[in-house]
């Protein structure tokens, strides 16, 4: 191999590299415009469930999206000063693999449609007795990183720190989503409306 095909394949891949480079920034652009951030949807170009833990931020038991991580943390403080106490999570993100597991703990496969079941990879499933609901993998809003299961008696129905959570978390982007399906611990986020006006 002489000196000058050297430098030609080099300089060939480091085009190569460049397009690659601007075709990704491009297309995560487009990805993130084309879903916007508003709620509950998908995000910078991930799938559900798997979403690299570097591309949110750690909170207590868990990893959330940036702006959701930053609603928690400022609703913890209100808590805490209400409280004296830290508001706690149980679980935040949830792995695609995390949430198979959790569905195939809770609900039973048919092969064959039966009443209230829900149909997944070609099966007809129900939730078995005395467990909570779970969403089909791929679909859970944990899976997002813009989900909390909220404990610090946030998760007890009719307790005062479930009465403040449900009535100022929607002020941090926290909505209490779960209570329209028995779970008093679940919120969810969907960013603030910004009130801020640019003179
Ligand atoms: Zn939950």
């Amino acid at each position: 191999m002489t000196f000058s095909t050297i430098t030609l394949s080099s300089s060939r891949r480091r085009l190569v590299i460049i397009v690659l480079g601007l075709l990704l920034a491009f297309g995560i652009v487009l990805g993130q415009s084309a879903t916007p951030a508003h709620a509950n949807g998908a995000w910078g170009g991930y799938s559900n469930g798997n979403i690299p833990l570097s591309k949110m931020i750690a909170v207590p038991n868990g990893h959330l999206r940036i702006d959701a991580a930053a609603g928690y943390g400022s609703m913890n403080a209100a808590f805490k000063k209400r409280f004296g106490y830290e508001l706690g999570i149980t679980e935040a993100y949830r792995s695609y693999g995390t949430q198979v597991k959790i569905w195939n703990a809770r609900y039973v496969a048919h092969s064959k449609k039966v009443k209230n079941s829900i149909e997944y990879k070609g099966k007809y499933w129900t939730k078995k007795k005395n467990v909570s609901v779970a969403a089909v993998p791929g679909t859970s809003i944990h899976g997002w990183g813009l989900a909390v299961d909220l404990n610090s008696h946030v998760n007890e129905s009719g307790s005062i720190q479930k009465r403040w959570a449900d009535k100022y978390g929607p002020s941090y982007g926290w909505y209490p989503v779960g209570n329209s399906f028995g779970e008093a611990w679940h919120f969810e986020f969907t960013p603030p409306k910004k009130t801020t006006t640019k003179k």
